[in-house]
């Protein structure tokens, strides 16, 4: 249904999975005060959801707005909304596969979107997803090399959607990155253990050379670990919610 302003009805269960996305990445690391994640709206694909410029801990289901392809909130009432907002309408533009989008500045991912020589690849069963390896993302390819880093047009949030192509997640050099995923626990699941990852990663690189998953093992591990996903947004869910005594 589709009101004067031009918004979709969203049913108050989807809402509240995407606040109870932002506070289990506020609660296991992965945002801090900054970061975000959106969902494609589960009524209008040309549509999707994100809150409005705020930290990810204080989320209510009051704060989520309705954005269009172009990245612009559809009736924002005079609220404040993220610069970095072109990452989400930019990924589902080019990705009609992807239902939900997370960024974040997770401190273990940072280091390898700035050492060309390490590369963020599968370490351990969990990672599996980042297959053949993780892109890093030039920003100053795009923008040059007096930027502030940060997402803040549809141009350079177009770049960063061409070179994830069609993986699953992607560095950005000096900033942090972005997880694209088919639904919003996947989307949340693999920035969290992205940014598990890196830090195994890190510690490993400082034993010897680490051996990683083959392309078949990652694929493998893929299909069995995110077949559990619920086993884990279970918990994380009630851990939030205060819950988990
Ligand atoms: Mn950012």
């Amino acid at each position: 249904m589709t009101s004067d302003a031009g918004t979709n009805a969203v049913d108050a269960e989807h809402l509240q999975e995407l606040v109870v996305a932002n506070r289990i990445l506020f609660d296991q690391g992965v945002v801090d005060a900054f970061g975000h994640v959106s969902m494609r709206h589960p009524a209008n694909a040309d549509r999707f959801l994100l809150a409005r410029n705020m930290a990810p801990r204080l989320v209510t289901a009051d704060d989520i707005l309705e954005f269009g392809m172009d990245g612009e909130p559809v009736a924002a009432a005079g609220r404040a909304v993220y610069i970095e907002r072109y990452i989400h309408s930019e990924i589902y533009r080019a990705r009609p596969d992807v239902k939900a989008v997370v960024h974040s500045h997770a401190q273990a991912v940072i280091p390898f979107g700035v050492v060309a020589a390490a590369k963020l690849r599968p370490l351990f069963h969990m990672g599996a997803f980042l297959g053949e390896g993780c892109p890093v993302f030039e920003i100053r390819d795009t923008a040059g090399r007096g930027s502030d880093l940060l997402i803040r047009s549809r141009e350079l949030g177009a770049a960063l959607a061409r070179d994830l192509g069609q993986r699953s997640s992607i560095l950005m050099r000096g900033h942090g990155a972005t997880i694209a995923a088919d639904g919003l626990r996947r989307a949340v699941y693999r920035a969290i253990y992205m940014q598990m990852n890196a830090a195994l990663q890190t510690t490993a690189m400082q034993l010897g050379d680490p051996e990683f998953l083959t392309p078949e093992e990652s694929e493998a591990a893929v299909s069995s670990v995110e077949g559990q996903i619920d086993r884990a947004w279970t918990m994380w869910r009630l851990k939030v919610e205060g819950k988990l005594g």
